[in-house]
């Protein structure tokens, strides 16, 4: 069948993702999508057809995202299915958000400068009102360009965007209506379920042609107008010749932290579950003596965070954690002391977070607990241990390294 027909008759049936923020709602997705992941993802993928059909898609990112569901659990799903060829192109997709982990994890002075920005955006947010009322409209969808009206809109009622539209819309905020890149960005970081803070900072960046030097994506009216089967057409709206944002800083790239091995882990512990990995007890070898769940939701921006978000996030560990506690304030430090004081324990076993707002309020409680005689021990997954590495340069080394990784972390292939 042609893709043109293909896309037709997809166009005609309906699918709205289920996104219950549980483990048990992620499987199902993957059990429902993983059939469609060769040819017809490989094909469609790029279709934005509307948030009430998303077959052509997994939808899977938000649980992703908060490690319900991991990126091994996906690929074997997929790779049990499909042969490697068939599904290469959604494997390549799923290596996208380890890539921007990695990479990430290597400039991690990415992270706060982008904080810095956007709080000196927002400073100038409140001393110039034009710039207040455009920024203010966009997040409104009320600027008069349908296509992007309709997707702010669609991120604030639902937590959710296609990739493509992603593209399309920050694109435009920032070549069309000249907003300040780092505004869009926490524009999505506070309302996308998957909201993650190398995944969503990179890609601005590259949009914005900081990321991959001097080339912007530049969204135009004919390729919006196909990818969304002819739903919007954009002619005489966008912006065509723009000038690439400019990083002033060079940033360089730092080794990879050190972290504990799960078979390293000897004496009793209290388990702390965050948000960047709700299913970590699943790789440790012994149970812990205690567990606590720890949310820092707050630092992903000093704007509050979308109630679709906030949600998912908050739920999926309250369902993650069953009747352990739950703490979500700014200093994590005392309630750790008192649950270690408590189970008279000494250790702290938590999943290696990311560079972002979760190894950020870890970092900030460690003098505490260190003083209390609190060690505490970050485990890294084997996959981010072995694909990580690969992610010094652009994605293309990264893909070309995905069947050596696959290979050695015993893949079938
Ligand atoms: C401006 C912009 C901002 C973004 N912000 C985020 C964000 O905050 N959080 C986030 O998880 N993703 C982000 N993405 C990446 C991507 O858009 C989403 O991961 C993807 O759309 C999720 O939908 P899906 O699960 O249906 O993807 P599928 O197409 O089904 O892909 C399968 C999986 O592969 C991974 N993936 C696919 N594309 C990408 C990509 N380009 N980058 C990283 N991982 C990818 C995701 O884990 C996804 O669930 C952003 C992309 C852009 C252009």
């Amino acid at each position: 069948m042609k893709t043109k027909d293909l896309i037709a008759d997809l166009a005609k049936r309906s699918e709205r993702p289920d996104f219950t923020p549980t483990r048990a709602a992620g499987l199902a997705r993957l059990a429902t999508f993983a059939g469609r992941a060769g040819e017809l993802y490989d094909r469609c993928r790029n279709y934005d057809l509307s948030a009430e059909q998303r077959t052509n898609v997994s939808a899977l990112s938000p649980w992703i995202r908060h490690r319900l569901i991991t990126e091994a659990e996906v690929l074997d799903a997929i790779l049990g299915i499909h042969t490697f060829q068939a599904a290469e192109r959604f494997v390549h997709e799923i290596f996208w958000r380890t890539y921007f982990k990695g990479w990430l994890e290597q400039h991690p002075g990415v992270w706060p400068d982008y904080q810095v920005g956007l709080r000196r955006q927002i400073k100038s947010v409140s001393k110039d009102r034009r710039l207040a009322a455009n920024y203010a409209q966009a997040m409104a969808g009320q600027t008069g360009i349908d296509c992007f009206d309709v997707w702010a809109d669609e991120l604030v009622r639902t937590g959710y965007l296609h990739n493509h539209a992603r593209m399309w819309f920050a694109s435009i905020w920032i070549f069309t209506l000249r907003l300040p890149w780092e505004l869009g960005a926490d524009f999505f970081l506070r309302h996308l379920m998957d909201g993650d803070p190398a995944s969503n900072t990179l890609a601005w960046r590259w949009v914005a042609g900081i990321q991959t030097k001097g080339r912007p994506y530049i969204a135009g009216a004919a390729n919006i107008s196909k990818f969304t089967n002819r739903k919007f057409c954009p002619v005489h709206q966008l912006a065509t010749k723009v000038d690439p944002k400019i990083d002033p800083v060079d940033h360089l790239r730092w080794p990879i932290p050190d972290a504990t091995q799960a078979k390293d882990i000897q004496s009793d512990f209290l388990l702390l579950v965050t948000e960047d990995d709700m299913q970590v007890a699943d790789v440790l070898s012994h149970p812990p003596i205690a567990t606590i769940g720890a949310l820092a939701t707050e630092g992903r921006s000093p704007n509050p965070l979308g109630e679709i978000a906030q949600h998912f996030a908050a739920t999926a560990m309250y369902n993650a954690c069953g009747d352990h506690p739950i703490i979500s304030h700014g200093s994590w430090s005392d309630d750790i002391i008192r649950a270690c004081a408590r189970h008279q324990i000494k250790t702290v076993v938590t999943g290696y977070a990311p560079v972002g707002p979760v190894a950020t309020a870890l970092k900030n409680a460690r003098s505490d607990l260190t003083a209390a005689g609190i060690r505490v021990l970050l485990v890294r997954r084997d996959f981010d241990a072995v694909a990580w590495p690969h992610a010094t340069k652009g994605f293309f080394a990264m893909k070309k390294a995905v069947p050596q990784i696959l290979e050695i972390l015993n893949f079938k292939l």
